[in-house]
């Protein structure tokens, strides 16, 4: 284990066969260099720094790392899952929105609005103008099952001093990317290996089409693929490296473009490349919606910025 330093590039050897990882130690500076018999990718999913919940460490450094070996990627047309939350938190635990009421600004009920279904209506309502919920629809022993089921869906309104139940509050959506959707490195055989040889995946880096279909929602199942894609990945690199390493001496090749590369005259400003990529996936008309045009404007601008970040212009 290596604390507060993420892995950024794989390693591979003559033959593309994965071999290793390198990254950076965010306290020193320094980087260091992991030579492995086969390396299992298990960063979890990308929500590309939106605040949601528990998602903020979730940059999606496994999927660029993996592409850039050329594995491939499934399922990533539901990469656009949003949670819905109060406006003024990053608690993205939409359950109880089961029980809400939607409402535009002046009190009238928004029509078609909801957590489940009607998530769609919200996120056009709020193309234009803030949306309300109000947890109205709960009785008595739903509310006092609330406070104990989720405790922490409760705090940010006990600061605000906001009583949920009785008063309207502004609510948004907030990218999760595939934490909740489902898109992520394709699996090719039981014991999770990729389409590159030497490299598995696991949990929410692994797509999981496999198990849910587009959406993942809350519940046990995503921990559950997590542990069980865990163990199975795990297993299946032992094998695979036991092998690799009887083998001769390897050599081993860095193969990413831009992370540990410190091209160009100055280094590249990650606040402003951060601030590009989100206006091209945060909002609704281009991430939720997503039409054809539309994908492929921001696609134009989302490739020219990674060219000019690799040749080192940015
Ligand atoms: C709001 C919310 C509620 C949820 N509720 C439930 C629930 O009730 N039940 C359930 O089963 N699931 C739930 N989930 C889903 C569940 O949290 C995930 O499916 C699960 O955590 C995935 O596990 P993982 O190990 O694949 O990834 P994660 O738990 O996301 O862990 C990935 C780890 O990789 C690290 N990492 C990232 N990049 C790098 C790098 N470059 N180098 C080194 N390390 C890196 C991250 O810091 C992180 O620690 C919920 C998710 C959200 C967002």
């Amino acid at each position: 284990i290596i604390d507060h330093s993420p892995a950024l590039e794989l390693l591979v050897d003559e033959h593309g066969t994965v071999c290793g990882a390198t990254g950076v130690n965010r306290q020193t500076g320094d980087t260091w260099v992991a030579n492995a018999g086969a390396v299992v990718i298990a960063t979890g999913g990308c929500a590309f720094l939106s605040r949601a919940l528990g998602c903020n460490v979730l940059t999606g450094d496994g999927h660029l790392m993996a592409a850039e070996v050329g594995a491939e990627l499934s399922g990533m047309e539901f990469s656009n899952a949003y949670g819905l939350g109060p406006a003024f938190s990053s608690v993205t635990k939409s359950l109880f929105y089961n029980w809400a009421t939607f409402y535009y600004k002046d009190g009238s009920p928004i029509e078609g609005a909801g957590s489940a279904r009607g998530r769609s209506v919200i996120a056009k309502t709020l193309q234009t103008q803030p949306v309300f919920a109000c947890l109205n629809r709960a009785d008595d022993s739903i509310k006092s099952w609330m406070r104990t089921a989720q405790p922490n869906f409760f705090v940010s309104f006990d600061r605000q001093g906001i009583n949920p139940f009785i008063q309207h509050f502004p609510v948004t959506l907030r990218l999760e990317g595939t934490v909740r959707g489902t898109g992520g490195l394709h699996v090719v055989s039981e014991d999770c290996a990729t389409t590159v040889p030497g490299l598995y995946a696991a949990g929410d880096a692994a797509t999981r089409g496999l198990i849910c279909g587009g959406f993942t929602g809350g519940g046990s199942h995503n921990a559950a693929w997590a542990l069980s894609s865990g163990f199975w990945a795990g297993a299946g690199a032992a094998t695979f490296g036991r092998n690799a390493r009887s083998s001769a001496t390897r050599i081993a090749l860095r193969t990413g473009g831009v992370a540990l590369q410190g091209k160009g005259s100055h280094a590249p400003d990650s606040a402003e490349i951060i601030r590009a990529v989100q206006a091209e996936l945060f909002p609704y008309e281009r991430n939720w919606y997503r039409r054809g045009d539309v994908l492929e404007d921001s696609l134009q601008r989302l490739d020219a910025l990674w060219d000019r970040l690799r040749s080192g212009a940015c």
